[in-house]
């Protein structure tokens, strides 16, 4: 059985040549690769990772052109995955590998997914609000009662990679595609290391940007909140327009000199209308890219040792 270990490299310099020490102590006697993918790092992740490719005969390289994001490190280590078993981790050490047999082992016939679960939260308050809201929408819309603090870390095998490179979307997520794409799961917890060295490179800005993206790519909720707040509207004006005219016609009461309501509801529609324009802009904008077809990564170097 081969293991393809997938780590997106971003800034990671100081941790990469532990952590490839550390998984060949763990995995000396199987037959693994190791593909690291550098998504256009700052710093010397580059050289680090050609001299570590020179050590070890299982390092891979993908070196992006620039910083295409995470998902799209994800994305091209699926795709030159030759393992029969895929293991995913991050690059800054917090991902144990001596947890990797613990994975693998859940990785039995009935089990197609072993995802990890962060036991302690080192995360801040802020993190944890943006963390609960994305993956509660996670649990609504694959009906896996996803446990929260779900990590990066996680096995799964090849009938699950296989059906993930089916799907050619551009803005692609595997946090929800993977629950999407059903398949059994299983879920077990890890501990893991505090964070090394320098910070993470998800902000609460984008965070809360790939909790709307999956938002919009993977539920109607944005939409269907509209259309029942449209509805809600127009049902409201039609009565109130029926009251003002009943109103004039028996009691003959004018109608009434309520400036201020005309502005409150004026203001009501164009903000919901302005805020339903700008819904309807971010589907536009995902059918604009996809329609595009721009690649999801631009490869600059590649080091092969298979
Ligand atoms: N990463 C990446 N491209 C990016 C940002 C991050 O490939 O633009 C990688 C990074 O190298 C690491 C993983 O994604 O392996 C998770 O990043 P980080 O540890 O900064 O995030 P956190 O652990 O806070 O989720
Ligand atoms: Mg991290």
């Amino acid at each position: 059985m081969m293991i393809s270990i997938i780590v997106p490299v971003y800034n990671n310099s100081t941790t990469i040549t532990e952590l490839t020490e550390r998984i060949h102590n763990v995995l000396d006697h199987e037959s693994y690769e190791i593909i690291f993918i550098n998504d256009g790092s700052r710093d010397t992740s580059l050289q680090v990772l050609r001299n570590i490719a020179k050590e070890y005969t299982q390092v891979n390289v993908i070196s992006f052109s620039r910083n295409f994001g995470q998902h799209s490190a994800i994305c091209a280590g699926f795709e030159h995955a030759k393992g029969d078993v895929i293991v995913l981790m991050d690059a800054d050490l917090q991902d144990r590998p001596e947890n990797i047999p613990q994975l693998l082992e859940h990785l039995a016939n009935e089990v197609d997914v072993v995802y990890s679960i962060k036991k302690e939260s080192e995360q801040s308050i802020v993190t944890k609000i943006t963390s609960r809201f994305y993956h509660y929408i996670f649990s609504k819309i694959v009906n896996v009662n996803v446990p929260r603090n779900i990590g990066t870390f996680r096995s799964f095998n090849r009938k699950v990679l296989n059906a993930l490179l089916k799907y050619e979307e551009v803005d692609i997520l595997y946090g929800p595609l993977m629950f999407y794409v059903g398949y059994k799961c299983r879920f077990v917890e890890v501990d893991r290391d505090l964070r090394s060295d320098g910070d993470s490179s998800y902000t609460f800005q984008k965070r809360l940007i790939l909790a709307l993206r999956s938002l919009i790519t993977y539920t109607n909720v944005p939409y269907v909140i509209f259309s029942i707040l449209g509805t809600a509207l127009l049902v409201f004006s039609l009565l109130y327009g029926v009251i003002v005219f009943l109103q004039y016609l028996f009691i003959g009461k004018q109608l009434p000199a309520g400036l201020t309501l005309i502005v409150v509801y004026l203001s009501f529609l164009t903000g919901s209308l302005m805020l339903f324009l700008g819904i309807l802009g971010a589907y536009i904008y995902r059918i604009f890219q996809q329609v595009l077809r721009r690649p999801r990564y631009l490869v600059d170097e590649i080091i092969d040792n298979r």
